[in-house]
Protein backbone atom coordinates (compact mmCIF):
# COMPACT_ATOMS: atom_id res chain seq x y z
CA UNK A 1 0.00 0.00 0.00
CA UNK A 2 1.29 3.30 -0.78
CA UNK A 3 0.67 6.74 1.23
CA UNK A 4 0.82 10.24 0.32
CA UNK A 5 2.30 11.84 3.76
CA UNK A 6 2.07 15.72 3.58
CA UNK A 7 3.49 17.57 6.16
CA UNK A 8 5.90 20.90 5.98
CA UNK A 9 7.46 20.39 9.92
CA UNK A 10 10.50 18.35 9.34
CA UNK A 11 10.78 16.59 12.45
CA UNK A 12 6.91 15.67 12.57
CA UNK A 13 6.86 14.40 8.79
CA UNK A 14 10.02 11.91 9.38
CA UNK A 15 8.95 10.64 12.33
CA UNK A 16 5.51 10.29 10.33
CA UNK A 17 7.01 8.74 7.50
CA UNK A 18 9.28 6.54 9.23
CA UNK A 19 6.52 5.43 11.64
CA UNK A 20 4.41 4.31 8.45
CA UNK A 21 7.43 2.63 6.94
CA UNK A 22 7.84 0.50 9.69
CA UNK A 23 3.76 -0.47 9.50
CA UNK A 24 4.72 -1.60 6.01
CA UNK A 25 3.36 0.94 3.81
CA UNK A 26 5.57 2.20 1.20
CA UNK A 27 5.69 6.12 1.51
CA UNK A 28 6.02 9.77 -0.54
CA UNK A 29 6.79 12.54 1.62
CA UNK A 30 5.45 16.27 0.28
CA UNK A 31 6.58 19.02 2.01
CA UNK A 32 4.16 21.63 0.29
CA UNK A 33 0.53 22.17 -0.81
CA UNK A 34 1.58 21.99 -4.94
CA UNK A 35 4.03 19.13 -4.53
CA UNK A 36 1.11 17.32 -3.03
CA UNK A 37 -1.63 18.27 -5.78
CA UNK A 38 0.98 17.22 -8.52
CA UNK A 39 1.55 13.84 -6.77
CA UNK A 40 -2.06 13.37 -6.33
CA UNK A 41 -2.53 13.98 -9.84
CA UNK A 42 0.30 11.37 -11.02
CA UNK A 43 0.58 8.68 -8.41
CA UNK A 44 -2.14 5.89 -7.37
CA UNK A 45 -2.42 6.35 -3.46
CA UNK A 46 -4.35 4.16 -1.02
CA UNK A 47 -4.81 7.17 1.01
CA UNK A 48 -3.20 10.46 2.48
CA UNK A 49 -2.39 12.12 5.32
CA UNK A 50 -2.43 15.55 5.21
CA UNK A 51 -1.34 18.57 7.21
CA UNK A 52 -3.83 21.44 6.52
CA UNK A 53 -1.04 24.54 7.41
CA UNK A 54 0.82 24.53 4.44
CA UNK A 55 3.31 26.60 2.17
CA UNK A 56 2.39 27.28 -1.30
CA UNK A 57 -1.38 25.85 -1.34
CA UNK A 58 -3.22 25.22 1.88
CA UNK A 59 -4.18 21.83 3.10
CA UNK A 60 -8.17 22.68 2.73
CA UNK A 61 -6.87 23.74 -1.10
CA UNK A 62 -5.59 20.34 -1.86
CA UNK A 63 -8.11 18.96 -0.66
CA UNK A 64 -10.97 20.81 -2.61
CA UNK A 65 -8.98 20.52 -5.64
CA UNK A 66 -8.58 16.68 -5.27
CA UNK A 67 -12.15 16.14 -4.72
CA UNK A 68 -13.19 18.19 -7.41
CA UNK A 69 -11.56 16.07 -9.79
CA UNK A 70 -13.42 13.14 -8.24
CA UNK A 71 -10.67 11.35 -6.63
CA UNK A 72 -12.19 8.95 -3.57
CA UNK A 73 -8.74 8.61 -1.62
CA UNK A 74 -9.65 8.29 1.68
CA UNK A 75 -7.38 11.31 3.46
CA UNK A 76 -7.16 12.14 6.78
CA UNK A 77 -6.18 15.90 8.36
CA UNK A 78 -3.94 16.69 10.55
CA UNK A 79 -5.02 19.84 12.42
CA UNK A 80 -3.80 21.76 15.33
CA UNK A 81 -5.55 21.61 18.73
CA UNK A 82 -8.03 24.40 19.29
CA UNK A 83 -9.33 24.42 15.66
CA UNK A 84 -12.25 23.40 15.77
CA UNK A 85 -13.08 25.41 13.06
CA UNK A 86 -10.33 23.74 10.15
CA UNK A 87 -11.62 20.13 11.58
CA UNK A 88 -15.01 20.98 10.13
CA UNK A 89 -13.86 22.85 6.81
CA UNK A 90 -11.53 19.98 6.43
CA UNK A 91 -14.59 17.29 6.95
CA UNK A 92 -16.71 19.33 4.69
CA UNK A 93 -13.90 19.55 1.92
CA UNK A 94 -13.94 15.84 2.22
CA UNK A 95 -11.43 15.03 4.40
CA UNK A 96 -12.68 11.32 5.47
CA UNK A 97 -11.26 11.87 9.43
CA UNK A 98 -8.48 13.76 11.33
CA UNK A 99 -5.97 13.60 14.01
CA UNK A 100 -5.54 16.39 16.24
CA UNK A 101 -1.51 16.98 16.92
CA UNK A 102 0.54 15.89 18.83
CA UNK A 103 -0.71 12.52 17.77
CA UNK A 104 0.48 8.51 19.04
CA UNK A 105 1.65 6.79 15.81
CA UNK A 106 -0.26 3.48 16.59
CA UNK A 107 -3.39 5.50 16.35
CA UNK A 108 -1.94 7.26 12.80
CA UNK A 109 -1.48 3.88 11.61
CA UNK A 110 -4.75 2.27 12.88
CA UNK A 111 -6.92 4.78 11.35
CA UNK A 112 -5.27 4.39 8.30
CA UNK A 113 -6.50 0.78 7.80
CA UNK A 114 -9.70 1.52 8.97
CA UNK A 115 -9.85 4.25 5.96
CA UNK A 116 -8.33 1.65 3.78
CA UNK A 117 -10.17 -0.86 4.60
CA UNK A 118 -13.80 1.40 3.92
CA UNK A 119 -12.84 2.50 0.64
CA UNK A 120 -12.14 -1.13 -0.42
CA UNK A 121 -15.44 -2.41 0.47
CA UNK A 122 -14.18 -4.75 3.06
CA UNK A 123 -15.25 -3.65 6.52
CA UNK A 124 -13.52 -6.72 8.28
CA UNK A 125 -10.56 -6.35 9.87
CA UNK A 126 -9.11 -9.51 8.58
CA UNK A 127 -9.38 -10.30 4.83
CA UNK A 128 -10.10 -14.02 4.07
CA UNK A 129 -9.80 -15.16 0.26
CA UNK A 130 -8.87 -18.95 -1.43
CA UNK A 131 -8.60 -20.15 2.20
CA UNK A 132 -5.90 -17.88 2.87
CA UNK A 133 -6.40 -15.45 5.85
CA UNK A 134 -4.57 -12.10 6.32
CA UNK A 135 -4.31 -9.61 9.01
CA UNK A 136 -3.06 -5.80 8.04
CA UNK A 137 -2.71 -5.18 11.38
CA UNK A 138 -0.71 -7.82 12.73
CA UNK A 139 0.52 -8.23 9.74
CA UNK A 140 -0.05 -11.94 10.33
CA UNK A 141 -1.08 -14.40 7.23
CA UNK A 142 -2.71 -17.98 7.92
CA UNK A 143 -3.06 -20.64 5.33
CA UNK A 144 -4.88 -24.20 6.33
CA UNK A 145 -4.82 -22.66 10.25
CA UNK A 146 -0.94 -22.76 10.36
CA UNK A 147 1.00 -18.64 10.35
CA UNK A 148 2.76 -18.23 7.46
CA UNK A 149 6.24 -16.03 7.45
CA UNK A 150 5.56 -13.36 4.91
CA UNK A 151 8.40 -10.72 3.98
CA UNK A 152 7.00 -7.25 3.62
CA UNK A 153 7.07 -6.97 -0.08
CA UNK A 154 5.30 -10.51 -0.43
CA UNK A 155 3.09 -9.65 2.28
CA UNK A 156 2.27 -6.51 0.35
CA UNK A 157 1.43 -8.19 -3.25
CA UNK A 158 -0.51 -10.20 -1.17
CA UNK A 159 -2.67 -7.40 0.61
CA UNK A 160 -3.26 -6.01 -2.93
CA UNK A 161 -4.77 -9.02 -4.22
CA UNK A 162 -6.65 -9.94 -1.65
CA UNK A 163 -8.15 -6.48 -0.86
CA UNK A 164 -8.68 -6.37 -4.41
CA UNK A 165 -10.33 -10.10 -4.40
CA UNK A 166 -12.44 -10.97 -7.64
CA UNK A 167 -10.87 -8.21 -9.74
CA UNK A 168 -7.43 -7.91 -12.16
CA UNK A 169 -4.38 -6.22 -11.09
CA UNK A 170 -1.93 -5.47 -13.48
CA UNK A 171 1.92 -6.04 -12.66
CA UNK A 172 1.71 -1.51 -13.01
CA UNK A 173 -1.00 -1.19 -10.27
CA UNK A 174 0.66 -3.76 -8.32
CA UNK A 175 4.31 -2.33 -8.44
CA UNK A 176 2.87 1.19 -7.90
CA UNK A 177 1.63 0.34 -4.22
CA UNK A 178 4.56 -1.25 -3.50
CA UNK A 179 7.36 1.67 -4.32
CA UNK A 180 7.94 4.97 -3.13
CA UNK A 181 8.75 7.30 -5.57
CA UNK A 182 12.17 7.59 -6.62
CA UNK A 183 12.61 3.85 -5.06
CA UNK A 184 14.22 1.33 -7.20
CA UNK A 185 11.88 -0.69 -8.89
CA UNK A 186 13.48 -4.15 -9.48
CA UNK A 187 12.56 -5.83 -13.05
CA UNK A 188 10.33 -8.42 -12.39
CA UNK A 189 9.59 -8.02 -8.75
CA UNK A 190 5.83 -8.46 -9.38
CA UNK A 191 6.48 -12.08 -10.73
CA UNK A 192 8.91 -12.84 -8.23
CA UNK A 193 6.61 -12.06 -5.53
CA UNK A 194 3.88 -13.82 -7.07
CA UNK A 195 6.34 -16.64 -7.55
CA UNK A 196 7.20 -17.29 -3.86
CA UNK A 197 3.30 -16.45 -2.52
CA UNK A 198 2.45 -19.94 -4.94
CA UNK A 199 5.55 -21.32 -3.45
CA UNK A 200 4.28 -20.34 0.40
CA UNK A 201 0.73 -20.73 -0.16
CA UNK A 202 -0.13 -22.67 -2.82
CA UNK A 203 -0.12 -22.82 -6.32
CA UNK A 204 -3.57 -22.25 -7.72
CA UNK A 205 -4.37 -19.02 -5.09
CA UNK A 206 -3.10 -16.59 -7.76
CA UNK A 207 -4.29 -16.63 -10.92
CA UNK A 208 -2.52 -15.21 -14.13
CA UNK A 209 -4.39 -13.59 -16.28
CA UNK A 210 -2.12 -13.49 -19.68
CA UNK A 211 -1.82 -10.19 -21.03
CA UNK A 212 -3.46 -8.25 -18.29
CA UNK A 213 -2.56 -9.32 -14.27
CA UNK A 214 -3.20 -11.43 -11.38
CA UNK A 215 -6.21 -12.27 -9.96
CA UNK A 216 -7.82 -13.87 -6.48
CA UNK A 217 -10.55 -15.02 -7.34
CA UNK A 218 -13.61 -13.54 -4.78
CA1 LIG B 1 2.09 22.75 8.96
Amino acid sequence: MRILVVEDDALLGDAIQAGLKLAGYAVDWMKDGISADQALLTEPYAAAVLDLGLPRLSGLEVLQRLRSRGLAIPVLILTARDTVEDRIRGLDAGADDYLIKPFDMGELSARLRALIRRSSGKPAAALSAGGVELDPATHQVRYGGLPIELPAREFAVLHALMLNAGRVLSRAQIEEQLYAWGEEIESNAVEVHVHHLRRKLYTGLIETIRGVGYLIPD
